[in-house]
């Protein structure tokens, strides 16, 4: 269901645009659907952000009624810190960063909550939740219009520096410079088609924009090539620091530093700890983190006996 990776801020862009092509019509009615699963209370308070920290309790979570996705999860991203989320596909890991934008609700009786801040996030408006959630999703849909927009988008108030410096921070400025028609070129499926790789700097270029305090990378640089992907981890690891940030990791070298690790198996916490100790338990991170070293190590040989030939 592609409509799930959408931010529910499409929205606004399709109503902008009414000349809408018929897969937008599809993901308007699509994201309609989602919204509807997720209602604000008449009453409900504004979400109150004092340091940003995010509490998993007792989570269980399942898109349809017989096959639970999440068992019992429970994790602290305390303020100001990093939590990366590693695991193998189809383990959960982008149900957890859905779940704390409120794509869905969780059951009030048998799922468990989310809280910001002590807030359950069921009791706020969805609009000041996502105001204070910036979201680097894995697939990232950009918007029928310039270039310029798609960034902007972050915060329609910038300035055109601060949305320049946006796209600089984002390694994206220099390709923008060389497009047609530069920050003007229109993009999206009825515009100039971005590779996978560019649409994520775009993403991140508006995430940077926003400055949340809550930050979710969800794999966020893993349509990159793995220079480039060092190059804007650096990037991210900045916009990273002092805030709250739930990051799925695709290469385990990009989340070495994290102060919490969580590994996801099937719905579940199989393990969690800091690399370091992670590596010591000798459990199912350490093995991951085996593989990868020696992909990457088969990877750099292969080139350098491409260069001696
Ligand atoms: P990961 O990000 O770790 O690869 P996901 O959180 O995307 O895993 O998915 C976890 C499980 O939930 C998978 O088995 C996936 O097929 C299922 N799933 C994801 N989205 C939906 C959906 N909208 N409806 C039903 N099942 C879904
Ligand atoms: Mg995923």
């Amino acid at each position: 269901m592609l409509q799930l990776y959408i931010p529910l801020n499409f929205l606004g862009a399709v109503y902008r645009d009414l000349k809408q092509s018929l897969t937008d019509m599809d993901r308007m009615f699509g994201l309609i659907h989602v919204v509807q699963e997720v209602a604000d209370r008449p009453d409900a308070p504004r979400l109150a952000v004092a340091g940003g920290t995010v509490r998993f309790e007792h989570v269980d979570f399942a898109y349809e009624p017989t096959r639970r996705i999440l068992e019992d999860l429970s994790f602290t991203i305390e303020a100001g810190t990093t939590t990366a989320v590693v695991g193998h596909s189809g383990s959960g890991k982008s149900t957890l960063s859905r779940l704390l934008f409120r794509f869905y609700d969780l059951d009030r009786a048998t799922g468990g909550r989310i809280t910001i801040d002590g807030q359950d996030i069921r009791d706020v408006t969805q609009d000041s939740l996502r105001a204070a959630i910036g979201i680097v999703p894995q697939d990232t849909v950009l918007f029928n219009d310039t270039i310029y927009y798609n960034i902007a988008y972050g915060r329609p108030s910038a300035t055109r520096d601060e949305v320049i410096a946006a796209a600089r921070a984002a390694h994206i400025h220099a390709f923008i410079e060389s497009l047609p028609a530069q920050y003007e070129t229109t993009v999206g499926e009825r515009g100039l088609k971005l590779s996978g790789g560019e649409k994520q700097r775009v993403a991140i270029a508006r995430t940077i924009l926003k400055n949340p305090s809550i930050l979710i990378f969800d794999e966020a640089t893993s349509a990159l090539d793995s220079k480039s992907e060092r190059a804007i981890q650096h990037e991210l690891g900045l916009i990273a620091q002092d805030r709250t940030t739930l990051m799925i990791a695709h290469r385990l070298s990009t989340i070495v530093h994290a102060e919490q690790i969580l590994v996801m198996d099937h719905g579940r916490i199989v393990e969690r700890g800091t690399h370091a100790s992670l590596l010591n338990a000798g459990g199912l991170y350490a093995q991951m983190w085996a593989l990868q070293q020696r992909a990457a190590a088969a990877t750099e040989q292969a080139a350098t006996a491409r260069e001696a030939a």
